[in-house]
């Protein structure tokens, strides 16, 4: 018989992202308190990646529990077709008017994959009931979107969707803007703007797609192209948002604004999972009509879930506690003279810092299935410290609450490692 917590997982789980065979055995945690995680023997770690970017406020906030708990006990769930309640509305009313580009509804789903499958649906369909046929959608290369199967397919084609490859639909990948591709990405997007149905875009950082950043001046020119396009504009602000690069939202670094964006992942403190797809009045009103088939038939048997609802209710209490920005403030201060610590050690290279995001590689030349991402992961997780890097990419994301002596252990723990590296 299995006995400790990681042997019995070992025999029923099938971990998200982790290859089955000669699977190590999962670090089994019990109780979590700002920036700090403890496993069974009470030893802590620093939670140096938010727990895959959802953490912002620290972990079990007594004010967020309590909200979760309260919320319980008064209302747990009710169908939200011909039904309302007031965290949903509350909810709604405090996003709209900090969301960039002033939208004017909100339309709750479960995370980010099914907030990026929704405003995908609402832009094909948007054309669809005004009966103009544009069918063409445009993405970044090394996008990432979530992993169903609309969300892949504006996702970059790679190692996460190559099984599917046959089963994606098809969607037009450009580059990134650079001062150098500019005008080619311009006359691209203008190529084929009249049959262009929506452009989506993950505003200045591309997460999933190993921490790559890349100017808003240069992504304010590609938008404003697609505006004069017509072509709507969908902000995937899933891990962008609630403070992540220093603005509230990424998009607030943009002139041109968003007709949708997509919200999840900080949306909640990390505590429960939640999808909101935010869309302007002119997307709206399209779906506003006497015939029915131009009704967005979508939505989750959890949609605007009231307990998932007032925890982000709660976390955007703290969110908007000045002391909140203070302490973003701080670790981007931090992020920038750690990078330049990074910049004297040959193997890092491209050293890069957005807001409360610290990225760069590892000079090895291969790319995710590299394996100098589970030397660092595992050196680190010695050390008590949860760094995930995505094969050569080394980032460091941490909870807005972590104090400045944990982010300097994170630091060390990284030069550390490096130097492990080079005497290998
Ligand atoms: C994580 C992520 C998603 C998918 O969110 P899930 O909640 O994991 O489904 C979508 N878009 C971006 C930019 C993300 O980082």
């Amino acid at each position: 018989m299995p006995s400790t917590l990681s042997e019995r997982d070992l025999k029923v789980i099938w971990h998200p992202y982790t290859r089955q065979k000669d699977m190590p055995p999962a670090l089994p945690l019990v109780r979590g308190e700002g920036a700090l995680l403890f496993d069974e023997n009470g030893k802590a770690y620093i939670d140096a990646t938010s727990s895959w970017w959802v953490n912002i406020h620290g972990h079990a906030h007594p004010y967020i529990a309590e909200s979760i708990y309260r919320q319980a006990l008064q209302l747990e769930h009710v169908i939200f077709a011909g039904y309302t309640h007031e965290p949903a509305v509350r909810l709604a009313e405090r996003l709209l008017p900090l969301l960039p580009g002033s939208p004017g509804r909100i339309f709750y789903s479960d995370n980010g994959s099914t907030a990026v499958e929704v405003s995908l649906k609402m832009a094909i369909q948007y054309w669809w009931n005004r009966g103009v046929r544009r069918r063409r959608l445009l993405a970044f290369r090394h996008s990432y979107h979530g992993d169903t199967f609309g969300a892949m397919s504006v996702s970059e084609r790679g190692v996460f969707t190559v099984a599917f490859q046959d089963y994606l639909f098809e969607v037009a990948f450009i580059d990134t803007p650079t001062a150098v591709n500019l005008d080619a990405l311009q006359d691209q997007i203008r190529a084929h703007g009249p049959e262009t149905a929506a452009f989506i875009y993950e505003p200045l950082l591309q997460g999933a797609g190993g921490m790559r950043m890349y100017e808003a001046a240069h992504l304010d020119v590609l938008l404003e192209t697609c505006r004069s396009e017509g072509i709507l504009c969908i902000a995937d602000e899933v891990m962008t948002g609630f403070g992540r690069t220093g603005k509230l939202f990424a998009s607030e670094y943009t002139e041109h604004k968003p007709d949708i964006v997509c919200l999840s992942k900080g949306i909640t403190g990390g505590t429960m999972a939640l999808g909101v797809t935010a869309c302007s009045d002119a997307v709206y009103q399209a779906f506003v009509d006497d015939d029915k088939l131009k009704t967005l038939f979508h939505g989750h048997s959890f949609t605007a879930n009231p307990i998932t609802c007032a925890a982000a209710l709660a976390s955007l209490d703290l969110l908007e506690d000045p002391a909140c920005a203070d302490r973003r403030q701080r670790i981007h201060r931090q992020h920038l003279a750690f990078a330049e610590r990074l910049r004297a050690i040959p193997l890092a290279t491209n050293v890069r810092v957005l807001g409360t995001v610290l990225a760069f590689d590892v000079a090895t030349g291969a790319g995710y299935l590299d394996n100098v991402g589970p030397l660092i992961a595992r050196y680190s997780i010695e050390r008590g410290i949860m760094l995930r890097p995505q094969g050569s990419n080394v980032y460091v994301l941490p909870p807005y609450c972590i104090t400045e002596e944990q982010l300097e252990a994170i630091y060390g723990c990284i030069e550390g490692a490096l130097g492990e590296l080079k005497t290998r």
